[in-house]
């Protein structure tokens, strides 16, 4: 796998820092509170499993996986819930955990979601941020880091199902997107 990156945007390390800030920040907001802690699969997964060890206090985890349709590097504005939460989130704290905000459509839909529910609050962490993409004027409550506007696979991001596993972030190299 390692061949096809062209560039490491972020690193092991890097990430690493991130997850170990946002585990501190996470603990003092949520330390009595309980928080529901809600991953949208699949490319969560890493961040997720990572950052709710760096959360010292009582929480609860469940996932939602949602589908935003397009083609493989671009997501249309349709956001489709493949499968729902399990938990009832009436009168708790959610945490919805995602790996990037790109355009931000995800984001709202899932805002809009949970706004509907009863959940005394909802608020967002996502490990990446790609600021320059946004269409849909949403901003994650805590982020671990920004990245410029390019396709980033690793830690959870894929490319056509792949490079989720990679333990770093980067850019693939242009003849990957051409096969
Ligand atoms: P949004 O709705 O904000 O445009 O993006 C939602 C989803 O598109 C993200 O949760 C992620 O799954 C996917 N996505 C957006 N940007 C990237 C990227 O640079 N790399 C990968 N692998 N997926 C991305």
């Amino acid at each position: 796998m390692n061949q096809d990156i062209a560039t490491i945007l972020v690193t092991t390390e890097q990430i690493n820092d991130a997850v170990a800030r946002l585990g501190q920040e996470l603990t003092a907001e949520y330390r009595d509170k309980n928080p529901l802690v809600i991953g949208v699969l699949r490319g969560v997964a890493p961040f997720m499993i990572d950052l709710v060890r760096a959360m010292d206090c009582y929480l609860e985890i469940d996932f939602i996986d949602v589908s935003s349709y397009g083609d493989a590097t671009e997501s249309s504005g349709a956001v489709t819930v493949l499968k729902d939460i399990d938990s009832d989130v009436t009168g708790r704290h959610v945490l919805l955990v995602e790996d990037i905000v790109d355009t931000g459509r995800t984001l709202e839909k899932l805002l809009e979601l949970f706004a509907g529910r009863g959940a005394a609050s909802v608020k967002v962490c996502s490990l990446l941020d790609k600021p320059e993409r946004r269409i849909v004027n949403v901003t994650a409550d805590y982020i671990g880091l920004s990245v410029p506007n390019e396709f980033v696979v690793g830690y959870g991001l894929d490319f056509r199902q792949q490079y989720r596993n990679l333990p770093y972030i980067g850019v693939l190299k242009p003849e990957i997107y051409q096969n």
